[in-house]
């Protein structure tokens, strides 16, 4: 649970493991073990669910799927799970406040598209070239960036749902002014609604750290002032190592 003044956001796991090896995530560094099915998906919101009625006397206002494991590898039991709960047998959660994030499937985004989901879409996109995602994501060999704008925009032709980029932060590695630049050029050919910029966690098998707040500042300013939505997201679970791309069991 991310608990705020105004949300209480419940973040899934669809996935036991992941196989995507992202290189600055600890649980890439695991392997998958099987995908969830749909009613332990269902599961963890009900059971956050009641913690946060419980603590904070509330009902869950939003979920993420950001937990481990790539959704969209495991799409029939993370849709089934998502009918549950906006079902009125279920949670009635609006499917608005529910956003699915990937790292890039580009086929089934497209499928998202036909299947006229009503969540978000939320594509991890952590470089703004293929060269630099390549380094950091190896499902960009398969998926690069140009096959995921087109997915992303079949996407939105079909559904007019929301879509975020999410680009994590990495110092002297995608957080020049350049690479800024390059990120104004991809949100330009995407219907987005949003950049999320996210403050790095450090993990002990990464050789990436987070930049400096005067760089993050000065990347910030600049997408501004080329007319992005952007928005930063300080880490939340630090103290816990349940923040993200720390989630491995110890
Ligand atoms: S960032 Fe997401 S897709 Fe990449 S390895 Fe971690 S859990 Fe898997």
């Amino acid at each position: 649970m991310i608990p705020t003044e105004e949300r209480k956001t419940a973040c899934v796991s669809s996935q036991i493991g992941c196989s995507l090896s992202c290189k600055f995530c600890t649980t890439g560094y695991i392997d998958k073990k099987r995908n969830l099915e749909f009613d332990e998906i269902y599961d963890e919101v009900v059971l956050i669910n009641q913690q946060s009625e419980k603590i904070y006397e509330k009902k869950l206002t939003n979920i993420v799927f950001m937990g481990m494991g790539e959704p969209l590898l495991n799409y029939k039991n993370v849709l089934k799970a998502i009918e549950r709960i906006t079902s009125p047998d279920g949670l009635a959660m609006s499917p608005r406040r529910i956003t699915v994030s990937t790292a890039g499937v580009a086929k089934m985004i497209r499928k998202l598209g036909e299947d006229r989901v009503k969540f978000k879409l939320a594509l991890s996109l952590h470089a703004a070239n293929d060269k630099k995602r390549h380094e950091i994501m190896p499902i960009n060999d398969t998926n690069n960036i140009k096959s995921l704008i087109d997915a992303l925009n079949y996407f939105y032709k079909y559904t007019k749902n929301e879509i975020t980029f999410e680009y994590i932060l990495f110092d002297n590695f995608n957080d020049s002014l350049e690479d800024a630049a390059e990120l104004v050029k991809i949100y330009r050919q995407v219907p987005a609604d949003l950049i999320n910029l996210i403050e790095y966690n450090p993990i002990e098998f990464a050789r990436f750290t987070k930049p400096s707040e005067e760089k993050t500042e000065a990347f910030m300013r600049f997408l501004e002032k080329n007319k992005v939505n952007v928005r930063l997201r300080r880490s939340r679970g630090k103290d816990i190592d349940a923040a993200c791309g720390q989630l491995a069991n110890k």
